[in-house]
C-alpha cells in the first residue's frame, strides 16, 4: 500500500509518499511561500533532492505540481496516480469531539470549520489542502489525523482548568495538547525498544523542536501534556513565551498600554529563546553563544532547561507506579548533546541518570542513560508523517 501524506499550512505544504509494507518514505517534497513571487519547490527522493524556483500560485497548484513530480516518467516513482491507495491529511484540531483519526467526511469538514477558532492559523489552511487534493484524487479514501486527538485519553482533572466550570461547559475551554502524531509514534517506538507491549508503556516524551510539549503517557495513553487550550504554554520555544503569569497580560494592557493584538505579537514572535536571548530562536545559536561567554544566551539555555525539567518532574506524578522511560525527540531533542545534559541534570532524584560518553550522538535512535539508571533515557528521531500513514492505513482497513 502506497500512502501520500499531505501536511498544509497556511503558505506551504509538505508532502511525503510512503510505501507501507517497508515503512519507507519513496519521496518528499515542500512548497515555501505558495501565492509570493518566489516560490520554491524542494523534490527530494532515494538520495536525490532538487530545489525548483517556480510560482506556485496557490495550494492547488502545488498539489498538482506534487503529483506530476510523482508520476513524471523521469522520476520513475509512481507509472500514474491509481498506484496512491489513501492520503493521510495532518489536521491540527479535532476539539473535543474528535478522539481519533477520522475518514474525511462532510460532517468531519463541519467540525473542522467549527475548530477554526481555536487554531486559525491552521485548520482553514489544512482543510483548504484536503479540499484540493480530494479535487484531483477523488477517488481514493482521505483520512484526518490530528494533533489534539492523541490527548483525548486525558481525565478531567488534567484538562479542565480552575476557571469556572461553564468555560468548560458552554465555551470548550479546556486543556488539548498538540504535536500527537509526534508523542504517538515515540512511545510506539519506545514501546517496541523496551520490548513491551504498547498498553505497558509508562513514559514522558519530550518533542522539542520550533514547538515544545512534554507529555505523560501511562499505559500507552497521554494522561498529560504541558501544552494547554493553545499551543502557547509550557517550556519557552523559539519565539514563544511559555509559561508566564496571566497577571502579567493585564498589567500590559492595563499599564504598558498594549491592546490584544499587540500582546499576541510579543507572546507569539517576540519571546521564549529569542526574546531572553536577543540573539536568535534557534537553540544551536543559543547554545554556542552560551559557550561563548553570552550571558543572556546563557540564560535563555538556563530558562529553557530549567523549565523543561520542572514539567517533567511534575508530569511524573503521573507515573509513581513506574516510568520506563524519559524520551527526547524533534530538532532539539534528537540533536542537542548540551541540552539533553542540562535537562536531565537534577533529574536524578525521579531515576533519571544520563550517561555523558553515550549522549554524545545526534539524530540517531540510541539509549544514553547509565547503566544503573532506574529510567531509561532515549533519543528517538520523530516520524510524523509515518505514523499519520500508519493511523491512516489503519483506519481504511477498519
Ligand atoms: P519544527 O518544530 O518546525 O518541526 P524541528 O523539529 O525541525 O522544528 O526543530 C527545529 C529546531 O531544532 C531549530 O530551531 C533548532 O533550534 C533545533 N536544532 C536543530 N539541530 C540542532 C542542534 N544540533 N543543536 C541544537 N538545536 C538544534
Amino acid at each position: 500500500m502506497k500512502i501520500l501524506v499531505i501536511n498544509s499550512g497556511s503558505s506551504s505544504l509538505k508532502f511525503q509518499l510512503i510505501n507501507m509494507t517497508y515503512k519507507k518514505t519513496i519521496a518528499r517534497g515542500l512548497f515555501e511561500r505558495i501565492g509570493e513571487k518566489k516560490s520554491c519547490f524542494h523534490f527530494r527522493k532515494n538520495s536525490t533532492s532538487e530545489t525548483i524556483e517556480t510560482a506556485i500560485k496557490d495550494h492547488s497548484t502545488a498539489i498538482s505540481t506534487a503529483l506530476n513530480a510523482l508520476t513524471s516518467r523521469e522520476n520513475g516513482i509512481l507509472k500514474d496516480i491509481t498506484e496512491i491507495d489513501a492520503v493521510g491529511h495532518r489536521m491540527v484540531h479535532g476539539g473535543e469531539k474528535i478522539n481519533k483519526a477520522e475518514v474525511l467526511t462532510p460532517e468531519i469538514e463541519q467540525i473542522m470549520e467549527d475548530n477554526a477558532k481555536l487554531a486559525p492559523l491552521h485548520n482553514p489552511a489544512m482543510l483548504k489542502g484536503f479540499i484540493e487534493t480530494k479535487k484531483l484524487l477523488p477517488d481514493i479514501p482521505h483520512v484526518a489525523v490530528f494533533d489534539t486527538a492523541f490527548h483525548s485519553t486525558m481525565p478531567p482533572h488534567a484538562y479542565i482548568y480552575g476557571l469556572p466550570y461553564e468555560y468548560y461547559s458552554e465555551h470548550g475551554i479546556r486543556r488539548f495538547g498538540f504535536h500527537g502524531p509526534s508523542h504517538h509514534y515515540i512511545a510506539r517506538r519506545t514501546a517496541e525498544i523496551l520490548g513491551k507491549g504498547y498498553d505497558e508503556v509508562n513514559c514522558i516524551t519530550c518533542h522539542m523542536g520550533n514547538g515544545v510539549s512534554i507529555v505523560a503517557i501511562k499505559n500507552g495513553k497521554s494522561v498529560d501534556t504541558s501544552l494547554g487550550f493553545g499551543t502557547m504554554c509550557g517550556v519557552p520555544m523559539g519565539t514563544r513565551a511559555g509559561d508566564f503569569d496571566p497577571d502579567i497580560l493585564l498589567y500590559c494592557i492595563s499599564h504598558l498600554g498594549l491592546n490584544a493584538d499587540e500582546m499576541k505579537d510579543v507572546i507569539y514572535k517576540k519571546s521564549g529563546l529569542k526574546g531572553i536571548s536577543g540573539l536568535s530562536n534557534d537553540m544551536r545559536d543559543i547554545v554556542d553563544g552560551a559557550e561563548s561567554g553570552n550571558e543572556r544566551a546563557s540564560l535563555a539555555l538556563n530558562i529553557f532547561a530549567h523549565t523543561a525539567r520542572k514539567h517533567i518532574a511534575a508530569l511524573a506524578t503521573n507515573l509513581t507506579e513506574g516510568m520506563d522511560a524519559l524520551v527526547f525527540t524533534a530538532g532539539i531533542g534528537e540533536n542537542s548533546i548540551r541540552v539533553r545534559e542540562e535537562i536531565c541534570r537534577g533529574l536524578e532524584f525521579i531515576g533519571i541518570r544520563l550517561d555523558p560518553e553515550k549522549n554524545h550522538i545526534r539524530g540517531e535512535e540510541s539509549e544514553i542513560s547509565a547503566d544503573d539508571s532506574p529510567v531509561k533515557i532515549l533519543v528517538v528521531p520523530t516520524n510524523e508523517e509515518l505514523m499519520i500513514a500508519m493511523e491512516t492505513e489503519e483506519i481504511i482497513r477498519g
